[in-house]
């Protein structure tokens, strides 16, 4: 029963390839800034409506966020992540027109398999800038999902990887002005707190963790050299494997800022952001169950590393909310970095395109496995409980 549902899964996406294709290559061609993804949402709704699905737009108060759902049956109920928001100069440079054109792709192949359950695409917009998935996450739109699936394109295939949490802090500091040569002992220099802010932390590094990241830039440093500086600012991302480490380290941070505005006897404010990115937290069933079908496919996978080059993702908060699975996949065969022109171009090429549907085909196998085998959502579900 497995292979001919999985057979049948296979035969509908190479049915649905020329339009799944079509959809990419003109998301490609028409990049769009995070919550301005208008075009791109609207081609994949339309998509998702023609083959059955019912559209809800604007969901959790973001415009081009959507939900579309087809259903047969109430449970399971499988998700598929949409992501479409591409970047400033490079355009699709992180590849993000192949993913939901897959993520939709896997959707209706599942919904034509006649399996009992209900599908659900959630269209997520503004990865790069913005966290949408985090702002949905708040307004529980991944609340219903038994599973969660997306495959990111790039240029090495690994099941699952890690991504740190990471909290936004801005610090401020107020000093007083004045001539820096006739009268410097009547100003209170703010850029001198910013730099012993710097520095403080720089202190505090060697007492960290290795999974720990500070790191920071100046946004306002000062008007010009002959005036003491009265204001300045920076911007700073605090992350660590665990949001309760980034926790404890924020606070050790904002006793270097602190220190740093006591030094230099000036006023400070520290802000820190609502949207803070959680941790990936794996689900080793689901994501065995996706590596199975990725090597029925013909794909080669290499021995797992979870914890190389680990950055941050708006995926770590549905990652906490459902059972999730958000595995990279190659289409270069080089090394290209992602959020680059090169990536752009592989991204929008025959090898982005096989890419995707590869991954389209993986994700609805393994949304098909999850429906015919109740042991396997049990597992999946009994991991996530114990995190
Ligand atoms: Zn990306
Ligand atoms: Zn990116």
């Amino acid at each position: 029963m497995s292979d001919k549902v999985k057979e049948g899964i296979i035969k509908k996406i190479n049915e649905l390839s020329p339009l799944l294709i079509s959809i990419a290559k003109e998301i490609h061609k028409k990049p769009e800034l995070a919550f301005e993804e208008d075009f791109a949402s609207g081609l994949l709704t339309s998509a998702l409506k023609r083959h059955g699905f019912k559209i809800e737009k604007g969901v959790g108060g973001l415009k081009t966020a959507f939900r579309a759902a087809y259903t047969k049956g109430s449970s399971p109920v499988i998700g598929f992540i949409a992501e479409y928001d591409a970047l400033p100069e490079v355009g699709h440079g992180c590849g993000h027109n192949l993913i939901g054109p897959a993520s939709i792709g896997a959707a209706i192949a599942l919904a034509k398999s006649g399996l009992k359950g209900r599908i659900v695409v959630i269209g997520t917009p503004a990865e790069e800038n913005g966290g949408g998935k985090v702002i949905l996450s708040k307004k529980g739109v991944f609340k219903s999902l038994d599973v969660a699936m997306m495959v990111h394109p790039s240029n090495d295939t690994e099941i699952v990887k890690r991504a740190l949490a990471a909290i936004d802090v801005t610090v401020e500091y107020f000093g007083k002005p004045s001539h820096a040569a006739a009268t410097p002992w009547d100003g209170a220099n703010a850029l001198d707190a910013m730099i012993l802010a710097f520095n403080n932390i720089n202190a505090l590094r060697q007492q960290l963790k290795p999974d720990v990241r500070i790191h920071g830039i100046i946004t306002n440093g000062g008007a010009a050299p002959n005036i003491i500086p009265a204001y300045t600012s920076a911007r700073f991302l605090v992350r660590a494997l665990e949001m309760k480490d980034a926790q404890e380290v924020l606070k050790k941070v904002k006793t270097c800022f602190n220190a740093a505005a006591h030094a230099a006897g000036v006023k400070i404010k520290i802000k820190v952001g609502e949207n803070a990115y959680e941790a990936f937290r794996p689900n080793y069933p689901l994501a065995e169950a996706f590596e199975r079908n990725l090597k029925l496919l013909g794909v080669k996978i290499r021995k797992w590393d979870e914890y190389k080059e680990l950055g941050s993702s708006d995926i770590g908060n549905v990652s906490q909310i459902a059972p999730t699975i958000h595995p990279n996949l190659d289409i270069c065969h080089k090394q290209i970095p992602h959020h680059t022109k090169e990536f752009n171009a592989i991204a929008g090429s025959e090898s982005g395109m096989r890419g995707m549907l590869i991954a389209a085909k993986a994700m609805a196998m393994t949304g098909a496995d999850i429906m015919m085998d109740a042991g396997l959502l049990k597992r999946i579900r009994e991991a996530h409980k114990r995190g």
